[in-house]
């Protein structure tokens, strides 16, 4: 089912790179290569801008019904394919089969929503004064420049083209190196649902290389990206000087803020989730647990019981709970904040080591790993990690609580578990984060504005709020009078000019 070779999508066609240039993804699994992808380039990113910037001529003079009716196949087409999206994804990611099959079932929900909003968007007709008749309008940026990671290929793009076409934009797709091949198969259903040729255009390649073409190439009205901090922050700096608008999904390091009204079971099930779906890559991973003191030792006890619980193995059996991470360098990463965790001071509860799995023997596994009596100062409490390992943390009352949660420079999400509704809201409130979870966590709608604060980025992905910001408002003033008005005529006429 799976290819040895995935050619580039510029301007409607399959395209190798210019240069010739290919790189090699492996399967997370067992260590050893899947397929090949070429390795684009800024003459790539060239070529795809101008064919996206074309078809914007097309694309963009469309009604939003015809846009809609697109992105409605598209949802259809995806709901037919989501067999061969789930085997690729769990191939690509090593993210296991039962993650997969309930994360991307819901992708289509993001076409269809974003067809409808297209549908109904209303703009506002604004209280000028006078015999006039302003009206706001929203137009297409023209072409948007979309770079995403790994950790969820197809839902993240997902969550940037489905607002950007529905809008009336084209756009450019630069997804990470290491998983590049699902967002390939996307521009083929968005093909075949009637895209415009062009409208879609996946340029496969290196972040420093195509990913930076693409962030300074001066055919994009705007940039989104989603990855870690310092890579926002460069292209944020390129978008700056050109002064077009950037969005930026970022780093995380999200607390899970269990109060000791919370039944223990819950507790403990909400860490686990929080902590290890995804083996804990992604950006809202409970990476902090921050207990209440009195329960503290009675949660941690329970956590470590459940995590050795934890099924780890081939993703592609249903019945694995946990697979591998996405690559050595991320393996490698996890064991370096194993080792940092330590030499900090911080007790191993459970876990903190690299498996061998029979069968999967250059596989990228690693142990769910969690560190008690962290303190919040600790580079393993602060610094994202991006695997499986959690840091617990106690705490005495709603202000240290707030205080914890709000002590890292990321901003993301948080989640807080209370019986006490009112508590939990008081307390979400004061957390600085862009999404906190109320007896839940990483729950998600195409409804629902998803983006973080401070170093977790800027933008937002997701409801009406993200369509607007794939579009610019313009203003239209229309003089009904029918009046002549000459400012430089000496008569006593009414001489406004605000
Ligand atoms: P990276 O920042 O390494 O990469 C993200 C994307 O940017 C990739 O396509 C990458 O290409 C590309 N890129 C790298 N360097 C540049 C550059 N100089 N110019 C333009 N593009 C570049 O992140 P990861 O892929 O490792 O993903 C993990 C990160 O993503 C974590 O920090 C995580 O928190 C964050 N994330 C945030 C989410 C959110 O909603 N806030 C959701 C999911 C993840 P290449 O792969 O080739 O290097």
């Amino acid at each position: 089912m799976i290819c040895d070779h995935y050619p580039m999508r510029i301007g409607g066609r399959e395209a190798d790179a210019a240069s010739g240039a290919r790189l090699e993804v492996l399967n997370p699994a067992t260590g050893r290569l899947l397929c090949t992808v070429p390795a684009g380039d800024a003459d790539d990113i060239a070529a795809a801008v101008a064919a996206a910037a074309a078809a914007g001529e097309v694309w963009g003079r469309k009604s939003p019904l015809d846009r809609a009716a697109v992105l409605n196949r598209a949802a259809e087409i995806l709901t037919r394919r989501m067999p061969e999206f789930v085997a690729v994804e769990v191939a690509q990611t090593g993210r296991p089969v039962r993650e997969m099959l309930a994360q991307l079932a819901r992708t289509p929900e993001w076409y269809s929503y974003f067809a409808a909003v297209a549908r109904t968007h209303e703009t506002h007709v604004h209280p000028f004064g006078g015999a006039y008749l302003n009206y706001s309008r929203r137009a297409p940026l023209g072409v948007v420049g979309l770079v995403t990671p790994w950790n969820h290929p197809l839902l993240i793009l997902t969550k940037k083209i489905a607002p950007a076409l529905a809008a009336g934009n084209t756009v450019v797709v630069k997804p990470s190196e290491v998983a590049p091949v699902t967002p390939l198969m996307l521009a083929d259903v968005l093909d075949k649902a009637g895209l415009p040729a062009g409208a879609c255009n996946v340029v496969t390649g290196y972040g420093a290389v195509a990913g930076a073409a693409l962030g300074a190439h001066p055919g994009i009205s705007k940039i989104d990206l989603t990855g870690g901090t310092e890579t926002g922050r460069r292209v944020a700096a390129l978008a700056g000087e050109r002064l077009i608008p950037f969005s930026g999904e970022l780093g995380g390091k999200a607390s899970v803020v269990v109060f000791d009204d919370m039944p223990d079971d819950r507790a403990v099930s909400a860490a686990l989730f929080a902590a290890f779906i995804a083996a804990g890559q992604t950006c809202v991973q409970g990476a902090r647990l921050l207990v209440q003191r009195s329960v503290h030792d009675r949660v941690l006890d329970r956590l470590v019981a459940r995590a050795r619980r934890i099924r780890i193995g081939d993703p592609t059996d249903p019945a694995t709970q946990m697979g591998p991470l996405v690559s050595q360098r991320q393996l490698d990463t996890v064991e370096r904040y194993v080792a940092i965790g330590r030499a900090e001071g911080a007790r191993l509860a459970h876990g903190g080591n690299r498996l061998q799995l029979e069968g999967m023997a250059g596989g990228f596994f690693h142990e769910p790993t969690i560190f008690a009596g962290v303190h919040n100062d600790m580079r393993i409490a602060q610094e994202e990690i991006f695997g499986p390992v959690v840091c617990v943390i106690p705490f005495e009352d709603e202000d240290d609580a707030v205080r914890l949660a709000n002590g890292t420079a990321f901003g993301l999400a948080a989640s807080v578990w209370s019986a006490d509704i009112a508590r939990a809201q008081r307390v979400a409130q004061r957390i600085d984060s862009g999404i906190v979870w109320i007896n839940d966590h990483h729950r998600i709608d195409p409804s629902s504005p998803w983006g973080g604060f401070g170093d977790s980025g800027l933008g937002k992905e997701n409801g009406i709020v993200c369509y607007e910001s794939y579009t610019r408002l313009q203003s239209v003033v229309v003089n009904l009078s029918g009046d002549h008005f000459d400012w430089f005529a000496d008569d006593a006429a009414d001489k406004r000019y605000s």
